[in-house]
């Protein structure tokens, strides 16, 4: 559906766009993607950790929707209640009453408020509650769909136990409770581990997480060695081609390609029990875009947690609105159950009548 292109991202946010330094710019191919970058050290911009790694714009727009028009066809036929598309990043999120939903969160920036270090990221009691909550009353159609491990999922959502895209996708947990994995050769994890520690050991306050078949470069702490970071993750994919880079805030990944939450998504949306329902999609970074994407090609709900240029159609401010809203639907579900159960009743009354 959508076309292969060229694809490009700066730092900085959408309203100071312009004023990105153009000598600053500098162009890049990647396994056939062109990259602008624009660093956000440039001499008009503030170069603030907080600016530098949270108010990221991001443009994409080389995205493959494979199996999409099949997806969108079920979801035709057995949608009780449309949703009006709205204009991009409308602020006025639709009402979700009398729906069959499948509902994907990503964690960082949308569950669990961001922390300087990663490990310290927490989602509260009240919203895991909740989350629970919304696993059971949409029959198990929730996912987390992340750049974190899926175990790390687990611990964060605990005691819900949820389908799960780790990874970015690169591991995946079905309802079924099947876990697929993608992997790297053995050979090329353990040289791309060593180049990394070596390289990273030298900028202090730099965070190396390593994946298993991805690696995550930290850099929310030492926001100085932004371009030493991102100089060494093109190097290493320009030496692995089979691998992609994800930029984030504070962070760019290492992860082997074809693996994003779009596809994810997508995957899901093809089995039961997401099979069908109308995909909802809450995130708030640059690795959300191609989730976006594919819930908006599933008419379904986007909905970008944060400031920032995005494809997704709504929007909300921040995490704290993310968990009010989350309690607005749960209640939404359990009325729309009450009325059903009730329905069924006078159904039933007036047969035997
Ligand atoms: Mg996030």
């Amino acid at each position: 559906m959508f076309a292969r292109s060229d694809a490009r991202w700066a730092v900085g946010s959408g309203r100071t766009k312009q004023q990105v330094n153009p000598r600053e710019s500098r162009h890049r191919s990647i396994s056939g993607i062109l990259l602008l970058i624009s660093f956000s050290n440039a001499v008009n911009l503030p170069s603030t950790a907080s600016f530098r790694c949270i108010k990221p714009f991001f443009y994409v727009d080389d995205f493959t929707c494979a199996g999409s028009q099949a997806a969108s066809a079920v979801i035709d036929q057995n949608r009780r209640k449309s949703v009006t598309p709205v204009a991009a990043n409308n602020e006025q999120l639709p009402s979700l009453s009398g729906g069959l939903y499948a509902f994907f969160f990503d964690v960082d920036g949308t569950l669990a408020a961001i922390q300087s270090r990663p490990d310290e990221a927490f989602i509260p009691e009240p919203v895991r509650q909740t989350l629970q909550s919304l696993y059971t009353l949409s029959n198990g159609a929730l996912a987390l769909v992340s750049g974190r491990p899926i175990h790390e999922l687990d611990m964060l959502a605990a005691p819900l136990r949820a389908p799960a895209a780790g990874v970015h996708g690169a591991e995946r947990r079905g309802a079924d409770g099947e876990l697929h994995r993608v992997s790297l050769p053995a050979s090329m994890g353990q040289e791309l581990s060593a180049a990394l520690h070596t390289a990273m050991a030298k900028w202090p306050g730099t965070q190396l997480e390593t994946k298993g078949m991805a690696f995550a470069l930290h850099y929310r702490r030492a926001v100085q060695y932004e371009d030493e970071v991102m100089q060494l993750a093109y190097s290493l994919v320009e030496r692995f081609p089979t691998l992609a880079l994800q930029p984030g805030k504070c962070v760019v990944e290492i992860k082997p390609q074809g693996v994003d939450k779009g596809a994810a998504i997508q995957t899901f949306m093809g089995e039961a029990p997401f099979a069908g329902r109308i995909p909802v999609f809450i995130g708030d970074d640059l690795t959300d875009e191609k989730g976006f994407l594919a819930v908006n090609a599933l008419q379904g709900i986007s909905v970008k947690v944060g400031e920032g240029s995005s494809q997704a159609r709504y929007r909300l401010k921040g995490v704290n609105e993310v968990h009010a809203w989350l309690e607005q639907i749960k209640l939404q579900l359990e009325q729309d159950k009450t009325t059903s159960v009730r329905s069924q009743g006078y159904e039933s009354l007036s047969g035997r009548i």
